[in-house]
């Protein structure tokens, strides 16, 4: 015996994107809202893959100057001195400040990129309208989106690396224009990941099904 797969969209409910509460879509054209929690009901996020493809897009241009930049200018009796991301990985790297430069490496240049390719990854996938490994893409963008709430850490790991060689006397630290794309990167990937609708992923395989019925 197969179980028949159905949608709540496909017996005209709407599911709350907050709480999960279904319930029948307002009268009208209108959007109605949701009787449990107040969220806004919709079937679908509006115009959810062209708006996570800006934020995508955005993003993967900042990353460039994030990393080519300078982020940090240090001061110091014997001058100034600007660092881009990588090099402060390099500076930092030694015997004991390795778990540090290691923190940075993977919040500031491995877990930005990862989070691109993750929403390049599922934008290509349901725009192609595949149906391979859709419960692994859902998880691979909870994880993004998981990811996506502890991004500010990103920020704070910097100004932590940045407090830290303040401790050192005489010298000052101040914010590089590398470090303003760095942010715009967090930003516009925080945005991406709330713009792009997960039961997208779905859809394809939805009509599969109401094909082979
Ligand atoms: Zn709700």
């Amino acid at each position: 015996m197969s179980a028949t797969v159905s949608t709540a969209m496909q017996h005209g409910l709407q599911s709350c994107e907050r709480c999960a509460l279904l319930s029948r879509p307002a009268a009208g054209e209108h959007d109605g809202r949701c009787p449990r929690c107040g969220e806004e009901l919709t079937f679908r996020k509006h115009e959810s893959l062209q708006r996570t493809w800006a934020f995508v897009i955005g993003a993967a241009i900042c990353y460039i100057p994030a990393n080519i930049l300078p982020v940090l200018t240090t001061t110091t009796a014997a001058g100034s001195d600007s660092d881009t991301i990588l090099q402060g990985v390099i500076l930092l790297w030694s015997p004991t400040g390795w778990p540090l430069s290691l923190i940075v490496l993977v919040a500031s240049i491995m877990i930005p990129s990862a989070k691109i390719i993750a929403l390049v990854y599922l934008l290509v996938t349901v725009q192609r309208g595949s149906t391979a490994n859709n419960g692994q893409r859902v998880r691979m963008y909870r994880v993004v989106e998981f990811i996506g709430r502890w991004s500010m850490v990103d920020v704070f790991v910097d100004a932590f690396t940045a407090a830290l060689v303040q401790l050192q006397p005489l010298m000052s630290v101040a914010p590089a224009p590398g470090l303003f794309f760095f942010a715009a990167v967090v930003v516009l990937t925080m945005l991406a990941v709330e713009s792009f609708d997960p039961r997208l992923i779905w859809d394809s395989l939805d009509a599969k099904e109401v094909r082979h019925v």
